[in-house]
């Protein structure tokens, strides 16, 4: 994968990254959100704020101050981890103006039956929910959902027509891969995700955390082929005879700092099920973190 981790700019500062386009980091750096969260402001005028993050003060002030003299008329959220949406209950107490997602945190699992409780913003309702392929627009800007579960079942993308773009969210980040963490993370759901922005004919993608795409079909593509190239680690350590996860980690991740190794067993578990959803594999017994792999 050929990542991106030049990135330019100054916390609580708004940077006009593109002609209708605003970005305002949060100081919430870290090993998931790189430098941290990047909250976009769309429009003049009349705008929408995409993923307002962290309940961070020092960023809703930064925000606020970025907003002055604009109408908010949309926050909308990409998904309800904890560096995207907490902020939207302050924002909307400050501006009076609706939020939009999907659903909240486990929604799309919840379609399936699936209840999803760990790792979310779980008090994030929002006021409207949006489908893919539903349309919202303000003053010269028209901003399309795209549903795109994977990283969360909640996950939506949101394209900006005028200028061709699209907010990522999580789902695609120019700096990692996404981290695809089982129950609510789902590595086919991804894995269609990512095939339904190959579809598209997109000239930019801006991701929640990390610099922009300008590749983006051939970016999305790459991801693609990153995950089969890591599904095939995985059925190769089984046949060395790893049947672990614990066991498959540090065989796969060679240079990773133990510390992820949690995390990564995630995501190899991720893999694992959409493995058992294709036959490929089986577990003796439970099919759990700790349950022992083969082939089937
Ligand atoms: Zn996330």
């Amino acid at each position: 994968m050929d990542f991106r981790t030049d990135l330019t700019f100054d916390y609580g500062t708004a940077d006009q990254v593109s002609p209708l386009i605003r970005r305002v980091i949060a100081q919430n750096p870290g090993p998931f959100t790189f430098t941290g969260t990047g909250t976009y402001i769309v429009g003049h005028g009349e705008v929408a704020v995409i993923d307002p993050g962290p309940a961070d003060n020092d960023h809703i002030l930064a925000l606020m101050a970025a907003l002055e003299g604009e109408t908010v008329s949309h926050i909308l959220i990409t998904h309800t981890h904890l560096d995207h949406s907490p902020a939207a209950a302050a924002l909307q107490n400050l501006t009076g103006a609706e939020t939009y997602g999907f659903g909240p945190h486990g929604a799309g699992k919840l379609m399936q039956g699936i209840v999803v409780e760990e790792g979310g913003d779980m008090d994030f309702v929002p006021d409207i929910k949006l489908k893919g392929g539903e349309t919202l627009s303000g003053d010269k800007w028209t901003l399309e959902a795209i549903y795109t579960p994977g990283h969360t079942s909640n996950h939506l993308c949101f394209a900006l027509k005028e200028e061709a773009a699209v907010f990522t969210g999580d789902h695609i980040m120019g700096w990692s891969t996404t981290v695809i963490a089982p129950p609510d993370g789902d590595m086919s759901a991804y894995l269609n995700s990512l095939a339904l922005l190959v579809q598209r004919d997109d000239a930019v993608y801006w991701p929640t955390h990390g610099p922009c795409i300008d590749t983006p079909k051939d970016f999305a593509s790459s991801l693609i082929a990153h995950r089969h190239a890591r599904e095939q680690d995985i059925l190769n350590a089984l046949k060395d005879g790893r049947s672990t996860i614990a066991e498959m980690v540090p065989a796969i991740y060679k240079d990773l700092d133990p510390s992820l190794y949690p995390a990564a067993g995630l995501s190899v578990f991720a893999h694992l099920i959409h493995l058992k959803e294709k036959n490929i594999i089986v577990s003796a017994g439970e099919f759990d973190m700790s349950a022992d792999f083969k082939l089937s």
